[in-house]
Formats: C-alpha cells, sequence, structure tokens
C-alpha cells in the first residue's frame, strides 16, 4: 500500500474525505475549528507537491438540501487556515461541481458542499459513490472520525480507485498512535477505562484484556463490579443486568494475567449535584441513598503507582463526574499524573468522548503522547473492530 509521502501528486487531482464536520454559531461562522486545521497538512502536501485538491466532508445532520447546512459557510476558514484561495464548488455531483473539478490546475483547491445533501451517501452508494470518483485521479481519506462508517464517500469509493487510494496524514497519525498501545506495544502496557456505564465499555475491556497488563476501572462503571464482587454500592449508578458480565472479565482477567483494579475509596454524594452533601469512603461500603461519583485519595495515589511503573497507557473514560468541580478531582489527578508519567517517557494516548474533553479541559492535550480526534471511530477500534474505512484503504 502507498504512503501519502511517497505517492507523486504531481498533476494529479486529489479528491480528499475530510472531517469539515465543524460547529457554526448563529452567523454561520466556525466556533471551532479543530478539524480543519488537523486537514491542513495533508492539503499543503498534495499542492506543494504539484497536485490540486478536491476537497469533500459533510456537515451536521441535514434532511436533504438545506442551505443552513452548506459548506459555502466554512470556505473562508478552510482559506484563512490554509492561506490560499479555495473555490466553492456548489452540489458534489452537480454537472457545475464536475466542470470545474475536471480542468482543476495544479495549486487549485475546491470544496464541494455537503455530502449529507444525498441520502445515498450514508447509504454507501456505489453509484453516487462513483460520481463523487468523477472528482480525483486519487483518493485520499483523511476523516477518521468517520472512519467507522461504510458510507460512498469514507469507503465504498475506494473501489474506484484501485491503485491511488491513501490515507492522509490525520488517518496515518491515528492508526500509527493507536497500534502504538494495540499493536506492538512497550510493557507493562495500562488502560484506564471510565466513564459512566459498563454497558458501552464491555467490548472495549473484552477486547484489552489480550493487549495489556493492567486496567483500571473508574467513574460510574466501577460499581457494578464492586456489586458483582458483593459489595454495597448505595444508589451508585450499578447496572444489574451486567454483574454476570463483570464477572467474567474478571475470571477472564486473572485467566489472562491481566490485573483488573477497581477503586478503594469513593467521594459519595447524597444527590446528583455539584452542591450536596459529600463525604469519602471504602467503595464497597457505601451506605443507601449515598452515591459513588469520583475516585478518592487511596484510590488516586493507588492508580498513580501503576501509571507510575507503565510504558504505554491509554485512557478512555473519566474517573468521575468530571463536569461537576466536587466530583473532578479524581479525573484531574489522573490528567495530571499522565502528563507526568510522559515527561518521564511514557507513551499516554488519550481516547474516544470524554476523556478528551477532560483533558482538554484540564489543559494538558500539549503533554500526553497523543489526542485522538476520532470519538465513535476510536471506541470501534478499541473494541476490536475492523474500521470500514480503513480496510477500504488497505484492501
Ligand atoms: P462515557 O461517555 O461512558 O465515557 O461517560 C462519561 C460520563 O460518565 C461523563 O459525563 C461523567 O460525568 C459520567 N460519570 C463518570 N463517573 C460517574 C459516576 N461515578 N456516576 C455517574 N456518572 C459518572
Amino acid at each position: 500500500m502507498a504512503s501519502i509521502t511517497d505517492y507523486d501528486f504531481n498533476g494529479k487531482r486529489a479528491l480528499i474525505r475530510v472531517d469539515f464536520n465543524v460547529p457554526l454559531n448563529d452567523q454561520f461562522e466556525v466556533t471551532d475549528n479543530t478539524r480543519i486545521r488537523a486537514a491542513i497538512p495533508t492539503i499543503k502536501h498534495i499542492l506543494d507537491n504539484g497536485g490540486s485538491v478536491v476537497l469533500m466532508s459533510h456537515l451536521g445532520r441535514p434532511k436533504g438540501h438545506d442551505d443552513a447546512f452548506s459548506m459555502r459557510h466554512i470556505v473562508s476558514e478552510v482559506e484563512k487556515l490554509l492561506g490560499h484561495s479555495v473555490t466553492f464548488a456548489g452540489d458534489c455531483i452537480s454537472n457545475e461541481a464536475k466542470s470545474k473539478t475536471s480542468v482543476a490546475k495544479p495549486g487549485e483547491v475546491f470544496l464541494l458542499d455537503n455530502l449529507r445533501f444525498h441520502k445515498e451517501e450514508k447509504e454507501g452508494d456505489e453509484f453516487f459513490a462513483g460520481q463523487l470518483a468523477e472528482h480525483g485521479d486519487v483518493y485520499l481519506n483523511d476523516a477518521f472520525g468517520t472512519a467507522h462508517r461504510a458510507h460512498a464517500s469514507t469507503a465504498v469509493i475506494a473501489r474506484f480507485f484501485p491503485h491511488d487510494k491513501l490515507f492522509g496524514f490525520v488517518m496515518e497519525n491515528e492508526i500509527k498512535n493507536i497500534e502504538k498501545v494495540l499493536g506492538d506495544a512497550q510493557k507493562p502496557v495500562t488502560a484506564i477505562v471510565g466513564g459512566a456505564k459498563v454497558s458501552s465499555k464491555i467490548t472495549i475491556l473484552a477486547n484489552l484484556l489480550d493487549k495489556v497488563d493492567h486496567i483500571l476501572i473508574g467513574g460510574g462503571m466501577a460499581y457494578t463490579f464492586l456489586k458483582a464482587q458483593g459489595g454495597d454500592t448505595g444508589s451508585s449508578l450499578v447496572e444489574d443486568d451486567f454483574l454476570d458480565k463483570a464477572r467474567e472479565i474478571n475470571a477472564s482477567a486473572e485467566s489472562k494475567g491481566v490485573q483488573i483494579h477497581i477503586p478503594a475509596d469513593s467521594v459519595v454524594a447524597d444527590k446528583f449535584d455539584n452542591e450536596a452533601n459529600t463525604q469519602v469512603v471504602a467503595s464497597n461500603a457505601i451506605a443507601e441513598g449515598w452515591m459513588g461519583l469520583d475516585i478518592a485519595d487511596q484510590a488516586i495515589e493507588a492508580y498513580k503507582n501503576v501509571l507510575t511503573e507503565s510504558k504505554t497507557i491509554l485512557w478512555n473514560g473519566p474517573m468521575g463526574v468530571f463536569e461537576m468541580s466536587s466530583f473532578a478531582k479524581g479525573t484531574e489527578a489522573i490528567a495530571r499524573h499522565l502528563a507526568e508519567v510522559t515527561k518521564n517517557g511514557a507513551f499516554t494516548l488519550i481516547g474516544g468522548g470524554d476523556s478528551v474533553a477532560a483533558i482538554n479541559k484540564f489543559e494538558l492535550a500539549d503533554q500526553v503522547s497523543y489526542v485522538s480526534t476520532g470519538g465513535g471511530a476510536m471506541l470501534e477500534y478499541l473494541e476490536g473492530k475492523v474500521l470500514p474505512g480503513i480496510a477500504a484503504i488497505r484492501s
């Protein structure tokens, strides 16, 4: 499989699936340009190597054509970040767009309108994918955030470029960094898994058992594990349907030599409220009417010790209800310690939803090794699933 750095873009039109699904305010201004910024190196690389670029993405969840979701709103933001003019080409499969991109000259950049104006995009329609394919001589997927979808522009389209399909730098980086944890990781490997529910993390836990030495459990899901071991969990979030699953995970961990760590103590509250009364108790002795909303000092210390000894660390899911300041201490302590161990040479990957929000909240994103850009895609990767957007390029 060719890589973006080996490919000769000279005189070629590069059709790139980017993730420009950015938030807009009432004036249709981009309020967070992270995803656009992420795609800039791929675009620049192609322009610097004699190619032209046709960008395609979805934006929001339009029902049919709807100007509120038009890509034309983001043209100026792309121009600003790229430092280069960008031509809005109109509807992604219109003759107007095709006639513009068919005569693209080296150095030109076009942006197609929202792919999801056509229901065929999400349906993975092959005819629609073929029409999109007319815009390029080479196809690049640089949208990790949609790599878990078998949509027309993320997967199906690759069939039309059997010898000219590549990952962009965003995708290459995501895959490289995740594989540093799931592939040939430096041991000991530790996964910190938190968040609300064990039900949404069961597949991840099961998959990680074959790859890690330690799993540090935090967040609401810890209480299902604690109850499964006979603990009193009071009014904590417990999924009774998953007690057996939790026991299975424990048994499987034991047979595989993986240590699962459960928080020794918890910050408990008498209601789900930042202003609630709180106390610190043993996590397996929570009285009725009290709920565990954060890990407490003993657990924090024990988890920090494991992390200090680890060479490779994955963090998915907060340790407590970090959105409320009264229950943010455990998550913040772990985030700060991750920055510390990164400085001392550990590889730290933050991935999937709320742990990314947490590391950003504590302004530590630039002090860990890698923060994944793809929420759902990252979770499915961690679950061990083959992502259609990755498979389509590799096959
Ligand atoms: P997830 O999307 O599964 O990673 O869950 C993230 C959510 O879990 C965050 O919004 C947290 O507030 C929530 N959470 C973390 N710890 C707890 C807890 N002990 N009880 C209830 N919710 C929690």
